[in-house]
């Protein structure tokens, strides 16, 4: 079965974008919102989440704290814009597992997401 991908971004041209590259190998559910993001990792069984930092309402690091109460075994890459690094560091001491800079090329992404599921 085909691993099923969540990626979480307010950028809709990022979603769609990301949608694109990862599209044919696996299966990808989008959300434009953390509080949609939530939902679907309650209803749905997810293998990975790409994440965007920076969203309004509930930015990345806050859906991720949400996320660890139900849903801490599913690994997430976090995706940020530059700048942002003190947020990166700090998820990735929280355990997040990775994280990709944006704009991210289509190779690098699907070698990241690749390399996540050989680790498992
Ligand atoms: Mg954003």
């Amino acid at each position: 079965m085909q691993k099923r991908i969540l990626v979480v971004d307010d950028d809709q041209m990022n979603l769609m974008r990301t949608q694109i590259i990862l599209g044919e190998d696996y299966d990808v559910v989008l959300a434009d919102s953390g509080i949609r993001a939530l939902h679907i990792l309650r209803d749905q069984k997810i293998d990975l989440v790409l994440l965007d930092i920076d969203m309004p309402l509930m930015n990345g690091m806050e859906t991720f704290e949400h996320m660890k109460e139900f849903a801490a075994d599913i690994p997430v890459i976090f995706l940020t814009a530059s700048g942002e690094v003190e947020d990166v560091v700090g998820a990735l001491l929280l355990g997040a597992v990775d994280y990709l800079k944006k704009p991210y090329r289509p190779q690098e992404l699907i070698k990241r997401v690749a390399q996540e599921f050989d680790k498992r």
